[in-house]
């Protein structure tokens, strides 16, 4: 229950814009501010770098370029420029072609139809370039419209594209089938957002619990998954199931956060998994932040720590 109401807290700060401008001001100015823990940094130079750091680790990555819940049509052009200007700056750097975005990001409030457009534009310029795109999953508001925008993009053609499924709602044993039987890639995560009792687990355990079920199938029924997590006692157990199956540690691979668990990101590369390093990046990294505190509330510690230190 702590896990809930402290997401619940967290997201409900993530709205306040005093915060907002305060994180703004010290998050990220100086190497060592407290936000880049968690953010690649604000330009996409940053991000290329971070990615750079990453591949000579031998880590797989995926850039995400910070936003979501635009509430104009030009803020979600802009985005959408934005995304086809990483496209062109990642070919151009000849590190990994692989991305993240959010639905909301491109419009989804604003006009569904432009939003698709706006998708379908990235997805073009990623596919001619071979860059593959994750489609984030948002609060459970938008499950139904990212599942059906999903579809409907990867019905007109474009396989580039994979999306994300939360362990916390009830409908995502339903959900997996119905993306897997597209054939598509999913990516499996616990869930970040506060969600009520009526469509999603409460308790930790049974969110784990359905994280568990969930992995296996995956691992036994789909498309090269995704298993985005830092739980050692889940990881530990898909490592045993996988080996107890048989399957290559090459049909999927793990997923983490920039900043987060990266003793494991490395323990798993030198065992010989495929470890993939999430890099968000860009000036709109404060919701971002707020759900990673919420995840854990010694996070906090953490930032105060560092904005005493700088003082
Ligand atoms: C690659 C990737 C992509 C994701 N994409 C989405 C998405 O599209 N939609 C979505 O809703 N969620 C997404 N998430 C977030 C996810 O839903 C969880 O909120 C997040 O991963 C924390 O849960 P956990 O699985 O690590 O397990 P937990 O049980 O929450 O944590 C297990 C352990 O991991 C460590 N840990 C977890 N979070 C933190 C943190 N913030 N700081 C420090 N340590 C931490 C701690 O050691 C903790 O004990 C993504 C996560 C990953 C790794």
């Amino acid at each position: 229950m702590l896990d809930v109401a402290s997401k619940a807290f967290f997201q409900t700060l993530s709205y306040s814009q005093t915060l907002k401008t305060l994180a703004s001001r010290y998050g990220m100015s100086g190497p060592r501010a407290f936000a880049r823990r968690f953010i690649a940094g604000e330009t996409v130079e940053d991000a290329i770098e971070a990615v750079r750091q990453i591949q000579s680790h031998g880590l797989l990555s995926t850039l995400d370029y910070l936003g979501e819940s635009v509430s104009s049509l030009a803020e979600a052009e802009t985005a959408t420029r934005e995304y086809l200007r990483l496209i062109e700056a990642v070919d151009r750097a000849g590190i990994e072609r692989n991305l993240s975005l959010k639905l909301t990001q491109l419009g989804l409030d604003v006009d569904r139809a432009i939003c698709v457009d706006n998708l379908r534009k990235i997805l073009t310029a990623a596919e001619q370039c071979g860059f593959f795109v994750r489609i984030d999953m948002e609060s459970s508001a938008y499950t139904s419209a990212t599942l059906d925008i999903f579809e409907t993009v990867w019905k007109l053609g474009h396989r580039n594209a994979g999306v994300v499924l939360q362990s916390c709602l009830h409908r995502t044993e339903q959900d997996f089938e119905r993306v897997n039987a597209l054939g598509a890639r999913i990516r499996l995560v616990k869930g970040a957002y506060r969600e009520p009792k009526s469509v999603a687990y409460q308790l930790k355990s049974d969110v784990d619990a359905a994280y568990l079920k969930l992995t296996r199938r995956l691992l036994t029924e789909g498309v090269y998954p995704a298993i985005a997590t830092h739980d050692e006692d889940v990881l530990d157990a898909v490592k045993r199931f996988a080996a107890e199956r048989a399957i290559s540690p090459d049909a999927y691979e793990f997923q983490m956060l920039y900043g987060i668990r990266r003793d494991l990101q490395h323990a798993f590369r030198d065992a010989g998994y495929r470890m993939r390093v999430y890099v968000p990046f860009g000036r709109e990294w404060f919701p971002y932040f707020m759900r990673r505190l919420g995840e854990r509330p010694a996070n906090v510690a953490f930032v105060l720590r560092s904005l005493f230190k700088e003082g």
